[in-house]
């Protein structure tokens, strides 16, 4: 499976640069080598992407049938690229086969996408309208947890507002997304779409590159802070999408049996690996105890093996540095009195399979409480009073997701209010992540949206163009 192939100026491209060997979380054994950019390469895709802009931004119609037959190409191509999604990435193959159908709807909804105009002035002294221009060529670059997914989130808005792009997929999971590039070359006109692969050392070379106007990064939030000094030197727009340590609040009332379920998979769905993940749960101590039981209960049946595995729920964690730091805040939460419920511990290799594990005991200070785990393991602490579980909500620099689970809709929905996020749902978790719904956080979680209008206004300029005013037919 050696034959991963870079795109630049619409044809495939070996590396030049060391290739980057590519582990199956499954198995621990490599699984194919994706090809390593090098600076001269990065080059020529960024020239490349410069060169096209002028024709692309000129032509709507074009783009929107554009992105139209990448959504088809994507769906028609659907168990090669799931397939190779769950190899590299480890996702069970029906999530694999529905994120890819999930790239294809964001770029078919941003194809559909209708932006109204923005006229401000038109009367017999000036017409005056905002214009949204492109920004130029932006640089993207998405992390491992959903690959084709979150490039969507930037491939489709960034291509519809008239820019071009290099994408640089994770070196986790490039492959799926080096495939796309192959598929949506077809359908582009050269150096539209550039997606390059390397080491993580091929990011600051992307954010530091003259040629972007914009740097569009999903990832963590130390790494995205680099991102914004980097692209900061150039005065770059950037958004950033990044970590969350993302709260669930159970009020009193909370019918735990109703919803253990949905907590424990907004939690635990590819692996906990999801930003908006229930990261930390905060359960009034009136309904503790049945909601450890029945998390714990749904935690005992989840199958976990190989993403191809039958009846497969959950894979393996995605790479070694991350299981090992599930392991960590895991080991650190039991040796300070935290409980393992269920799980706590690895399990025997091949493979970075860690079982769900639910943590009682835990409380603020432990790490896994503080910190994004990003795994398969989940602190419930308990409160006694809701202000006090709101204050420990809020606690801390991230600010992405967060939910309040209760019977009175009302009363969660006033609590709500109170939470300083990007998003909350009540008696869901990220419930409201849609193509057409502003996406982003608050603090150290991010900077701008990706999604809707606003996540495509977000790939332009704005430009104010007045003129006098237009004759009348009225005279
Ligand atoms: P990461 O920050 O390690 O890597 C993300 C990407 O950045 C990769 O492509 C990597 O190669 C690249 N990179 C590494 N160093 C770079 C640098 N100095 N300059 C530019 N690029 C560089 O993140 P990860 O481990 O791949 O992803 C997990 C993190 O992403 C979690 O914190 C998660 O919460 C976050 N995430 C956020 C969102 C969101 O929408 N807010 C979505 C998914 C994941």
């Amino acid at each position: 499976m050696d034959d991963h192939v870079m795109t630049i100026d619409g044809v495939p491209v070996v590396g030049e640069a060391p290739p980057v060997a590519v582990v199956d979380p499954a198995t621990e054994q490599v699984l194919a080598h994706a090809p390593g950019c090098s600076p001269g390469q990065l080059d020529e895709a960024m020239g490349s992407a410069e060169r096209a802009l002028r024709g692309w931004r000129r032509d709507d119609g074009q783009r929107r049938a554009a992105l139209r037959a990448m959504a088809g190409a994507l769906e028609d191509a659907v168990d090669e690229v799931a397939l190779l999604l769950t190899r590299e990435q480890g996702k069970p193959l029906v999530d694999a086969r529905r994120e890819v159908m999930t790239a294809a709807v964001w770029l078919r909804y941003f194809a559909d996408l209708e932006r109204p105009r923005e006229i401000v002035q038109d009367d017999e002294r000036r017409f005056v309208e905002i214009q949204r221009a492109p920004i130029g060529v932006v640089g993207a670059i998405t992390p491992w947890n959903f690959p084709l997914a979150l490039a969507m989130w930037k491939v489709g808005p960034a291509l519809r507002a008239g820019n071009t792009v290099v994408l640089k997929p994770s070196p986790f999971t490039p492959l799926s997304t080096l495939l796309c590039g192959r598929i949506f070359a077809g359908h582009l006109p050269p150096g539209v779409l550039n997606v390059v692969s390397g080491a993580d050392a091929l990011g600051p070379l992307i954010t530091a590159h003259p040629v972007p106007r914009k740097i569009s990064f999903t990832g963590s939030t130390a790494t995205g802070k680099r991102v914004a000094v980097s692209a900061g030197a150039d005065l770059k727009r950037v958004t950033l999408e990044l970590g969350g340590n993302d709260p669930a609040i159970l009020l009193p009332d909370a019918d735990v049996a109703a919803l253990a379920d949905t907590l424990f998979w907004n939690a635990f769905a590819n692996n906990g690996q999801v930003c908006l993940a229930v990261k930390r749960v905060y359960v009034h101590e009136s309904v503790h105890d049945d909601l450890v039981d029945a998390l714990a209960a749904v935690a005992s049946a989840v199958r976990v093996g190989p993403g191809t595995g039958d009846g497969v729920r959950l894979g393996p964690v995605n790479n070694a540095p991350q299981y090992a730091r599930v392991s960590e805040l895991v080991g650190d939460a039991l040796r300070n009195g935290g409980r393992a419920v269920t799980g706590g511990r690895e399990t025997d290799g091949p493979g970075y399979f860690y079982p769900p594990t639910i943590l009682d005991g835990v409380t603020a200070g432990h790490r896994i409480v503080e910190e994004e785990q990003f795994g398969p393991a989940l602190p419930i602490i308990r409160y006694r009073d809701v202000a006090d579980a709101v204050r420990q909500a809020n606690s801390g620099m991230y600010g992405l997701t967060a939910s309040v689970w209760a019977q009175d809709v009302d009363r969660a929905a006033e609590v709500a209010t109170d939470l300083d996020c990007g998003q909350v749902s009540i008696n869901v978790h990220g419930g409201a992540v849609l193509p057409n719904l502003p996406f982003g956080g608050h603090k150290w979680s991010g900077i701008g949206v990706e999604n809707g209008i606003w996540g495509l206004d977000g790939f332009t300029e704005m430009r104010v163009v007045s003129r006098p005013p237009r004759p009348r037919a009225d005279g």
